[in-house]
């Protein structure tokens, strides 16, 4: 298994980090919902020849999907702060962890 990366050293370092991402944000029962996703990723690696910038877009890449799958996904499809529906201007507020509409600024 993953032979094709075993050989190469920056698909060996990508596995590297992406593991030391896993084990910094998984804990307990999230290991078995986020398992398909981390094996996954890692035959796509071994799969395909990559550039060393597209080794690095992987891993960013892996890490939102993470977080997605852990459920910590911003919200979009509505107003983080009073759960309205987000029409005309809206931001982005990272400190609230989605889409803000005007009304609060
Ligand atoms: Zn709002």
């Amino acid at each position: 298994m993953f032979l094709s990366s075993r050989i190469n050293l920056g698909k060996i370092s990508l596995f590297y980090r992406i593991s030391e991402t896993v084990l910094s944000l998984i804990k307990g029962e999230e290991k078995r919902r986020s398992f398909s996703l981390i094996e996954n990723t890692m035959k796509e690696i071994d799969s395909r020849k990559l550039s060393a910038k597209e080794l690095s877009l992987v891993h960013i890449h892996f890490s939102f999907r993470l977080l997605q799958v852990l459920g910590y996904a911003p919200l979009l499809d509505r107003c983080t702060v009073c759960g309205g529906q987000v029409t005309g201007k809206s931001y982005f507020s990272p400190s609230e962890g989605g889409e803000v509409c005007r009304d609060w600024f």
